[in-house]
């Protein structure tokens, strides 16, 4: 039997909504919250992502501003606005778009930004936060996962969950949120000895590699939900195919564009998998939506007790 598609822009548009009430009341009270975005020169892909989450802050009633300092931006310079933004009340959270120019000490840029306003939830202290269970910012993307587990009834508890990849950003904080969630729980890396081998143990896999479509149908049990974290750019015909021959509509956007997203996950393991996210689709809305909701719970949680923190 195929697998059930989980639909990541159905629930993405849940929370937006969710979030988009919220926003409304904290505003209605005089307390609207506020999102800046950093962006450091031209990278044209962190250009796109900029301007989604800006428009997603807008669509959800969020003030939002964007910064865009110069490519020759100083390590100085970058921290200078950093502090200003700690400072200013209104502005609840703050993103630091990376990849940030090599010159610049990007470490210690996101540590210079206020734990309580660290929406993307890399800073030390929210990594902390995290590992010992206490309130804080959790990372989008695995964030994102959780809630698309929740939400589609998928149980966590006592299940095996495996995870491929162990990024600061991705793998070590989704292992985190599936251990705090009671799973039992494998991390996997390129060093993973018989890495199929400890895939078809998991209920849950989540890859996060970025390795196009590696993860095969002999990785996965029969009946196991797969997350697939992974966005592939794929230009190459042959890649192409091995993909998505026969794929009518792939072959028309191909055609038309020259390029396909692809995750981490073959797309034949719809075929044995019980549930499953596409690409795209799947977990890429979940990361902006729960960049929206982090920024409202930034807001909540610096307020203290006047808000009850959900
Ligand atoms: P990183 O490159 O930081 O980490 C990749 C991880 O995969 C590493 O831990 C690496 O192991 C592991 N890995 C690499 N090759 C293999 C292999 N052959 N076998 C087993 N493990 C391997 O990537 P990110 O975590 O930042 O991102 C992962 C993917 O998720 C990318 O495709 C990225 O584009 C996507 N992504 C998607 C988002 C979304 O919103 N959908 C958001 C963020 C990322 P080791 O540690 O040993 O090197």
């Amino acid at each position: 039997m195929a697998a059930t598609i989980l639909d990541g822009n159905k629930i993405a548009g849940e929370i937006r909504g969710e979030v988009a009430a919220e926003a409304k009341l904290l505003a209605a009270a005089g307390m609207r919250p506020g999102l800046a975005v950093v962006l450091v020169g031209h990278n044209p892909a962190s250009e796109i992502y900029v301007r989604g989450k800006v428009k997603s802050s807008e669509e959800v009633g969020l003030y939002s501003e964007k910064h865009t300092p110069a490519e020759s931006a100083t390590t100085a310079e970058l921290l200078s606005l950093v502090e200003d933004l700690n400072r200013r009340d209104e502005i609840d959270g703050i993103l630091v778009q990376l990849p940030l120019p090599p010159r610049v000490d990007a470490k210690k840029v996101l540590m210079a930004v206020d734990p309580a306003k660290d929406v993307d939830g890399f800073h030390p202290m929210n990594v902390g936060f995290l590992s010992t269970q206490r309130p804080g910012l959790v990372p989008c993307t695995p964030g994102g996962v959780m809630e698309l587990l929740r939400r589609s009834n998928i149980a966590v508890a006592g299940q095996e969950a495996v995870v491929v990849g162990r990024s600061d950003i991705v793998g070590k904080p989704m292992a985190m949120l599936l251990m705090n969630a009671n799973a039992t729980v494998a991390v996997c890396h390129s060093k993973t000895r018989d890495l199929a081998g400890v895939c078809r143990r998991g209920d849950i896999v989540v890859a996060a590699i970025g390795r196009a479509g590696m993860v095969t149908r002999d990785f996965v049990k029969p009946g196991a939900t797969v997350i697939d974290v992974g966005m592939n750019k794929v230009t190459d015909r042959a890649e192409f195919e091995r993909f998505f021959k026969g794929n009518e509509k792939r072959e028309l956007a191909f055609a038309k564009n020259g390029s396909t997203l692809v995750g981490d996950v073959h797309p034949d393991v719809a075929e044995v998998a019980g549930a499953i996210t596409p690409v795209p689709g799947g977990v890429g809305p979940l990361t902006i939506a729960m960049l929206m909701a982090n920024t409202v719970r930034a807001a909540k949680l610096r307020r203290g007790a006047a808000v009850p923190v959900g």
